[in-house]
């Protein structure tokens, strides 16, 4: 755990979240801010700055999150109208949070990729 890090702290439950998927290694809860109907979100439980360094350093990790992301959509009602899975990852990513996680949006009609 790092202890300046907002998601490992939810892990550790020092900072409440709203839990709709937990397993041994992964834990997905609702983003604080949604941008869609449906907006949760699907980390590892160990820390990890972003999706490529998890990636390269456990890539079966990596696939634990991408297996939570498809439970969520299911769960959630999303897969027979599609959703979106979004990993913003650095600056031009426009990543906040330097935990790896995986956004799952839905509920509704997400509209462009891409603001322009
Ligand atoms: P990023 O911009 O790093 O891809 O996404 C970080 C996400 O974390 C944002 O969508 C933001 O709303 C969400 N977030 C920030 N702080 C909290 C929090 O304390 N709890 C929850 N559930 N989500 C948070
Ligand atoms: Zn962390």
């Amino acid at each position: 755990m790092e202890i300046d890090c907002l998601f490992c702290r939810i892990v550790a439950g020092q900072i409440p979240a709203t839990v709709v998927r937990e397993t041994d290694t992964t834990l997905a809860f609702r983003d604080i801010n949604p941008q869609a109907a449906v907006h949760v979100l699907v980390i590892p439980k160990e820390h990890y700055a972003d999706v490529a360094t998890l990636t390269q350093a456990d890539p079966a990790l990596a696939g634990d999150v991408l297996g939570t992301a498809a439970v969520v959509a299911e769960t959630e009602g999303l897969l027979a109208d599609g959703f979106r899975l979004i990993f913003n990852t650095g600056q031009f990513g426009g990543q906040e949070v330097f935990h790896a996680h995986a956004h799952v949006l839905g509920g509704e009609p997400l509209g462009p990729m891409r603001a322009r």
